[in-house]
């Protein structure tokens, strides 16, 4: 019998995928091992690569590989790690292939010294900027957009790093939350627009953290001072920490698909709970789009605090009627082709006695393709749903994203191509209702006065960009066309 594998990513590919997670620490005696731990709480938002760089004011030391943080590092390799500043980087590819090489932190040795680099986020003009260098003699060392940052610094003719850093800065367009160490400096930068969180705290011990995401910090006992601010750039060295704000100042534009799923609920992002705007979420989508049933079930996890936010609002009770398995490893190995038709049973599984004979809602955050959601909704209706209802806390996703989420490409996503109705179809739900724009911007933008991206709903792009043919956004997705019947 021929063997078959399927990736990760094959049963997962109907979510969007979460970008990169970055960590960094300054003056701080386990510097690495906390960077480690600050990782270990993000992966969440990278799994393919992990990488940590550590500095003692002379030598920066790098160490990176391929899967999740647990994995990578062992104790030998952060003995290694020596310094009392870190960062750290846990990457999904959202530009260049999955390579080692392309694993970050990113490090290189320029006539500035060493630098190293963390990145979250895409730029939107990296090919562009990357071919004019190549045609100038450059050479890359990897595939990522990243690397044009260093290129650029290199190539500024300044011999000052913070000058060389300016002139960089004003090259590139896009979406950026960046850590940047030096022998001397560790900077942590976030772009005009603010696409990507970035938050700055204090440990007891004086040192200063800054994290993707505020779980990072529950895990390194760090006290959450504030966000580094859409612009800004913060500079700790030897004499203290300073900021600056380098460019003309920008309308922000914060992914609020980062409230919708892919912050974790227990971060606080923004200055604001992600749980607190998930249940949000799921309370506007009991207001508006009400329904009768016995049971509101999310799709795990993503969806379980909007459902709790629609159970609240709307009397239904509550259950866990999906379970979902935490255990899938990186391929999983089946000895029979059909087990692509398995993909949501490995992941999902059913609680009969939750659904059977009963009027179902399903909760979930968004559909991209829609193949996952079909295969749920059959499962559901196996185990004896008499209805189903599938209520989702975002508007329907129209567009892809050019700032560092990997969302399929407009012709692959179901709610660009047909209606409503069509995808009720396709689903086989009795009722299927998305939150609209305006409320997802009641539940989400009121909340904190304006000011996010949702260009993935509205087809509004706060930045301009090249288009994907040129290879800004790499899609894992496979064309795919709606079953009749
Ligand atoms: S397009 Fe969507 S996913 Fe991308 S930054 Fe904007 S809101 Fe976030």
């Amino acid at each position: 019998m021929k063997s078959f594998s399927i990736t990760k990513e094959s049963i997962e590919s109907d979510k969007p995928k979460d970008e990169c997670a970055i960590f960094g620490i300054f003056n701080c005696k386990d510097a690495a091992n906390f960077t480690y731990l600050g990782l270990y709480s993000m992966q969440h938002r990278g799994q393919e690569s992990s990488g940590i760089v550590s500095s003692d004011e002379n030598h920066l030391y790098r160490y990176a590989g391929m899967g999740l943080v647990a994995n990578v590092f062992t104790e030998n390799k952060m003995n290694d790690l020596q310094g009392k500043v870190a960062i750290g980087h846990n990457r999904y590819s959202t530009t260049g292939a999955s390579f080692l090489r392309n694993a970050q932190p990113v490090r290189v040795e320029s006539h500035l010294g060493p630098i190293s680099l963390a990145h979250n986020g895409n730029l939107v003009n990296s090919w562009e900027l990357r071919s004019k260098m190549e045609k100038q003699g450059s050479i890359f060392q990897t595939t990522i957009d990243s690397e044009v940052i260093v290129h650029l610094m290199a190539k500024s003719g300044e011999t000052n790093l913070l000058d060389a850093l300016g002139v960089a800065l004003r090259e590139i367009r896009g979406a950026y939350s960046l850590l940047i160490l030096t022998p001397r400096y560790l900077i942590a930068i976030r772009d005009p627009n603010g696409f990507r969180p970035l938050v700055m705290g204090e440990r007891e011990d004086g040192s200063i953290v800054f994290a993707s995401e505020t779980c990072a910090f529950d895990i390194t006992e760090t006290k959450y001072i504030r966000d580094v601010e859409p612009g800004e750039m913060v500079v700790l060295d030897h004499t203290g920490m300073k900021s600056y704000y380098p460019f003309p100042q920008e309308k922000p534009s914060l992914c609020i698909f980062e409230y919708i799923y892919f912050a974790r609920p227990d971060s606080h992002i923004f200055n604001e709970s992600v749980y607190k705007v998930r249940k949000n979420l799921g309370k506007q989508l009991a207001r508006e789009l009400p329904v009768e049933a016995d049971v509101v079930i999310p799709v795990p996890d993503s969806a379980n605090i909007a459902a709790i936010g629609y159970s609240e609002e709307s009397g239904i009770p509550y259950q866990a009627g999906l379970i979902r398995s935490h255990y899938i490893g990186r391929t999983f190995i089946e000895p029979d082709q059909k087990i692509r038709d398995f993909g949501a049973k490995i992941k999902y599984n059913v609680v009969r006695e939750v659904v059977a004979g009963k009027k179902v809602i399903i909760i979930d955050d968004s559909i991209m393709r829609g193949t996952t959601s079909r295969k749920i909704i059959k499962m559901l209706r196996l185990a004896g749903a008499k209805e189903v209802h599938m209520r989702i806390s975002a508007p329907p996703t129209i567009s892809p994203c050019y700032y560092g989420i990997d969302i399929p490409t407009h012709k692959e996503l179901i709610a660009a191509t047909h209606t409503l109705e069509e995808i009720a179809k396709y689903l086989r739900v009795d009722s299927l209702a998305y939150l609209t724009v305006e409320s997802m911007n009641q539940a989400v933008v009121d909340h904190k006065g304006g000011g996010f991206c949702n260009a993935c709903f509205t087809g509004k792009y706060p930045v301009e960009f090249q288009n994907d043919e040129l290879g800004n956004q790499k899609s894992l997705f496979q064309e795919y066309a709606i079953e009749e019947g």
